[in-house]
């Protein structure tokens, strides 16, 4: 198994975690850097109030944030602790890939120190698994 396929797995190992403990905190709180695209995929006919309400702002280089604390209380796809994009290719990268960021080329693991599977060591066998393969892991790059 390569690396990428290990931080898939890994990723799949805490779903139930997510949905039924943790109740997708990382979609209620903080917020997301969007490109144009991404932004009308999240919040589609919730946009405009979002906007009307500032929990949309530009960015530099056409990006904008969209802020969780919102008064839909979450990520617009969000129902019921599941992402209603999840099979979306569209969706984004960060999406895909939170709580764990490879870097093949610096051979470095990111885990996002957000994450409450994280935090609680829910990843270890998996961690385990990059150390063997040479990869550092890092929890406090974010
Ligand atoms: S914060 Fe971590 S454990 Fe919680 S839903 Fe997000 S990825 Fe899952
Ligand atoms: S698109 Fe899905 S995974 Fe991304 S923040 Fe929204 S609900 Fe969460």
């Amino acid at each position: 198994m390569n690396i990428q396929q290990i931080a898939s797995k890994a990723r799949n190992s805490i779903s139930n975690y997510c949905i039924n403990e943790c109740h997708a905190y990382c979609c209620r709180k903080g917020y997301l850097i969007l490109n144009e695209e991404e932004l009308n995929l999240l919040t589609q006919d919730k946009r405009k109030e979002l906007e009307d309400r500032e929990f949309i702002k530009q960015q530099e280089g056409n990006k904008f944030s969209l802020n969780f604390s919102n008064h839909l209380g979450s990520c617009p796809q969000l129902n019921d602790s599941k992402c209603m994009i999840h099979k979306n290719p569209k969706r984004p990268l960060t999406c895909e890939k939170f709580p764990i960021f490879v870097d093949e080329e610096k051979k470095e693991i990111r885990l996002s120190p957000r994450c409450f599977a994280v935090k609680e060591n829910k990843l270890f066998p998996y961690t385990h698994k990059f150390l063997e393969l040479g990869f550092k892991v890092n929890e406090d790059y974010f």
